[in-house]
C-alpha cells in the first residue's frame, strides 16, 4: 500500500521519462550491437527532448582486464554509489544491490551491482530456469529502481530476451502488474533469433510471475517458457532494428517459430533503423588508428597508412591486392557456412582476407585452419580486441558482411564511415544501408541475394575489379563516408512511440 502511494506520486511529474534496461552497454560491456546500441541511442533520444536514463549490470571481470566498473572509472567517468540499496525477491529470498550512479556522455546510467548473480559472462551458454536469474533480478531491480533514486519512468524500453521479464511482469507479475499500472513498456527485438527458452522448472516462484500466464497466449511456447514471446504479447509497442527485418520476421521463413505471434501484433511493431555513434566511430578523430583522415582528397592518404599498418599487423608485404575483412561475431548468422567452404576460392580470388572475431570454437577452428592452408592470403585474430577493430575498419579495402540474416548490422555502416567498400548480403539491415553500385548513382557497396558461394564470390569478383579504378574507387568510398549514419532520424522515431 506504501510503496503503490509511492509510485502514483512520484509519477506526477509531466515529463516523458525513459528507461533503458539493457544487459550491454558499449563501451563497457559490449557483444555485439546491442551494446552499441545502448551505448548511443539514450543521448541521441535525450537530445531530442525526453528525459532517458539506462540500467545495466555491473559486470564483473572480463577476461581478467576488469570488470564493468573499473572501465567506467579508467574512462574517467565519476562513479557515485547511491546511497540505498536495491533489494529484489527472489521467491521468498530477498537479494541485496548495490546500486552506482554516473553521466555518461550526458546520459544518467545506474549500474547495480551483485556479485552473486552478475559475474563474468553475460550470456549463458545453455538456458534454463538458474541460468536466467540475473535477469530475473536485473528486470525487478528496475521496478524497484524508483525506491533508491526517486525517479520514475513513464517507459520501460526493454532489448532482447534478457529484459524480457519486465514487459512480461508489468503484465503478469503478482505484485508489480497491479504496482505499475500506468507505465507502458516497449520492447526492441535487436535478434530474434534467441529467445530465451527453457523449462519451466521453478521460474514463476523465483520471479513472483503468475504462472496462469503459462499458456499459448501467454509465455508458454510448446511446454516450455518463451521469453521473447511473453514480451512480444505484454509490451506496449515492439520496435526491431530496420524496416526489412521487421518485415522478414513476419514471414515463416524468417519469424523463427514466433511469425504468426508478430503477425498477430504487427499493429504495435515499427522498424527503426539503428545508428551508429559517429563521434565515436570517426576516422578524422580516432585514436586507436595509425593516421586519421577524412573524405578529403588530400587527407585520404591517412586511410593508405592504416592499411599499410594493418598489413603489417598480418606479417605480410604489400602486394597491392585488395584487402577483403571481415570483423564479426563467429556464429551461423554471420555467413561462416558459405565462407568456410568457399575458403580455397577466396583464397585464389585474388584478394588478401582479415577476419577478426571470437564465438563458435568450430567457427574458430575452420578460421584457423583456413590461415594455416593459405597464410599469405587469409589471416585470423582470433578473439574480442576493441582496438584492433579500429585498425581492421579503417586499414580494410572492402568489408564481407555475408550474413544469412542481419537484423540491422552496425558492422558495414562503421567500415563505410572509414571508406571500407561493403560487399554484403541484401537481407534485413543490409538490405536497407547497403545500395549496390550498379544499381545507380547512390551505390556504396556490392549485393549480392542467394545465400551461395557463387552468389558472394561473384559480388566480390565485381569489387575487385572495380578496385582497380582509382577514381571510381575512391568516390564509392567517398560517398560511402558522407553517408549520415547518426542516430538523429531514428531518435526521433523512438520519441514519437513513447508519445503514443
Ligand atoms: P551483432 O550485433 O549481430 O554482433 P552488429 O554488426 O550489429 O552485429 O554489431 C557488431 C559490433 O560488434 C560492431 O561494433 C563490431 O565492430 C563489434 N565486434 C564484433 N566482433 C568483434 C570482435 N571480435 N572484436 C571487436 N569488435 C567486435
Amino acid at each position: 500500500m506504501r510503496a503503490k502511494k509511492q509510485v502514483s506520486e512520484l509519477s506526477e511529474e509531466n515529463i516523458k521519462k525513459i528507461l533503458f534496461v539493457s544487459p550491454e552497454l558499449a563501451p563497457f560491456s559490449k557483444v555485439g550491437g546491442l551494446g552499441d546500441v545502448v551505448g548511443s541511442l539514450p543521448a541521441a533520444i535525450c537530445k531530442a527532448g525526453a528525459d532517458v536514463r539506462v540500467l545495466t549490470p555491473a559486470w564483473g571481470s572480463e577476461n581478467g582486464k576488469g570488470g564493468v566498473l573499473d572501465k567506467v572509472r579508467s574512462l574517467k567517468n565519476k562513479l557515485r554509489k547511491v546511497t540505498l540499496p536495491v533489494v529484489v525477491a527472489l521467491g521468498s529470498i530477498p537479494v541485496h544491490c548495490a546500486l552506482y550512479e554516473a553521466e555518461i556522455d550526458g546520459v544518467v546510467t545506474w549500474f547495480i551491482e551483485c556479485p552473486e548473480f552478475f559475474s563474468e559472462n553475460i550470456y549463458p551458454t545453455y538456458v534454463d530456469s538458474n541460468a536466467v536469474r540475473p535477469f530475473m533480478v536485473l528486470n525487478l531491480a528496475a521496478l524497484e529502481l524508483y525506491r533508491a533514486v526517486k525517479w520514475l519512468p513513464d517507459v520501460f524500453h526493454c532489448h532482447d530476451w534478457p529484459t524480457a521479464i519486465l514487459p512480461i511482469a508489468l503484465a503478469w507479475h503478482n505484485y508489480y502488474s497491479r504496482l505499475y499500472i500506468n507505465s507502458k513498456s516497449v520492447f526492441t527485438i535487436h535478434n530474434l533469433a534467441h529467445q530465451g527458452i527453457f523449462k519451466p522448472e521453478d521460474f514463476f516462484y523465483q520471479s513472483g510471475i503468475d504462472s496462469n500466464c503459462f499458456n499459448p497466449y501467454g509465455i508458454e511456447f510448446y511446454g516450455s517458457i518463451n521469453l521473447l514471446k511473453g514480451a512480444i504479447i505484454a509490451c506496449r509497442n515492439i520496435t526491431t532494428v530496420s524496416p526489412t527485418y521487421a518485415a522478414e520476421i513476419q514471414t515463416y521463413e524468417g519469424g523463427v517459430g514466433l511469425d504468426d505471434v508478430l503477425r498477430m501484433h504487427s499493429y504495435k511493431l515499427t522498424g527503426i533503423l539503428n545508428g551508429i555513434d559517429t563521434d565515436y566511430w570517426d576516422p578524422q578523430t580516432d585514436e586507436n588508428i595509425a593516421s586519421t583522415y577524412s573524405a578529403n582528397a588530400t587527407k585520404l592518404s591517412g586511410k593508405k597508412i592504416n592499411r599499410g599498418e594493418l598489413i603489417k599487423r598480418c606479417s605480410w608485404e604489400d602486394d597491392k591486392r585488395p584487402l577483403i575483412v571481415c570483423i564479426s561475431r563467429l556464429a551461423e548468422q554471420k555467413g561462416f557456412d558459405i565462407m568456410l567452404p568457399a575458403v580455397p576460392r577466396l583464397a585464389a580470388s585474388g584478394a588478401r582476407y582479415v577476419f577478426l572475431g571470437s564465438g563458435n570454437p568450430n567457427i574458430e577452428e575452420g578460421l584457423s585452419f583456413a590461415q594455416q592452408a593459405h597464410p599469405d592470403e587469409i589471416k585470423f585474430f582470433s578473439g574480442y580486441d576493441e582496438e584492433l577493430a579500429h585498425l581492421i575498419y579503417s586499414g580494410g579495402d572492402m568489408f564481407l558482411m555475408p550474413s544469412l540474416f542481419e537484423p540491422c548490422g552496425l558492422s558495414q555502416m562503421i567500415s563505410m564511415r572509414y571508406g571500407t567498400v561493403p560487399i554484403a548480403r541484401a537481407v534485413g539491415g543490409l538490405a536497407d544501408t547497403v545500395f549496390d553500385v550498379d544499381s545507380g548513382k547512390s551505390g556504396n557497396g556490392f549485393l549480392f541475394g542467394d545465400y551461395t558461394q557463387d552468389s558472394m564470390l561473384s559480388a566480390i569478383e565485381r569489387a575487385i575489379i572495380l578496385y582497380s579504378d582509382d577514381i571510381e574507387w575512391a568516390d564509392l568510398m567517398k560517398r560511402g563516408m558522407k553517408t549520415d549514419f547518426t542516430w538523429n532520424k531514428s531518435a526521433l522515431s523512438y520519441l514519437d512511440i513513447y508519445k503514443t
